[in-house]
């Protein structure tokens, strides 16, 4: 099974995917994992991302989509992956189709996590991480003391609500349309209501895929 996880940042879907990749006994893949390893392997291939990296560019989707189908080809991934991020453009969506085709395989579903942006940003604002030790932590303040090590709690750059609400437009624009693409062209598309516990979110994904 090849599935592809879809949702807004602070959806939820890098706490779902390592769960999920359990009860449903297939890896998960995070493409920039797959990316750094190939710089640091110095494949051919990683030899070109870690050029446009040197020249402060972005990796081409064409460089990415190249060494994830490697990867594709390692036997862990024989009975299937979930690719978490790996989908977050048109062109992205059209590529991935494109080189799984050329695997002689194909995304099967697409797991939607359903949640509105109200919802993340007091979920995101909610989370502080010690500046020292990195736990995370919820519903503390900026500035209270981390239980483990002493170290203040901070914000995360990424989850500021100003930063999140940058992310949250970013997505409605580039990202969205993603969904609309994968179901004009017949793609199972799943949509979970991502907004509960962890243990209910799971339930309703694996329910969704009928497993
Ligand atoms: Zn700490």
């Amino acid at each position: 099974m090849i599935l592809v996880l879809f949702g807004k940042p602070g959806a939820g879907k890098g706490t779902q995917a390592p769960l999920l990749a359990e009860s449903l006994g297939v890896p998960t893949l995070a493409t920039g994992d797959v990316l750094r390893a190939a710089v640091r392997g110095g494949t051919k291939l990683g030899l070109e991302a870690k050029a446009c990296m040197e020249r402060g560019e972005l990796v081409p989707d064409s460089v990415i989509l190249g060494i994830v189908a490697e990867e594709l080809k390692q036997p862990q991934y024989a009975k299937g992956v979930i690719l978490d991020g790996a989908v977050r453009t048109v062109p992205q969506a059209e590529g991935l189709a494109n080189m799984l085709k050329g695997l002689g395989r194909k995304v099967d579903a697409v797991l939607a996590f359903d949640i509105d942006n109200d919802e993340i940003v007091q979920r995101l604002s909610d989370r502080t991480v010690c500046e020292k030790c990195q736990t995370p932590y919820r519903g503390r303040k900026v500035g209270d003391v981390c239980e483990k090590c002493g170290g203040a709690l901070v914000r995360r750059k990424d989850d500021d609500p100003d930063a999140i609400r940058t992310r949250l437009t970013a997505y409605e624009q580039q990202t969205a349309p993603v969904l609309d693409w994968y179901k004009t062209h017949g793609d199972t598309v799943v949509v979970v209501d991502a907004v509960g516990s962890v243990e209910d979110v799971k339930r309703r994904a694996l329910g969704a895929l009928g497993k």
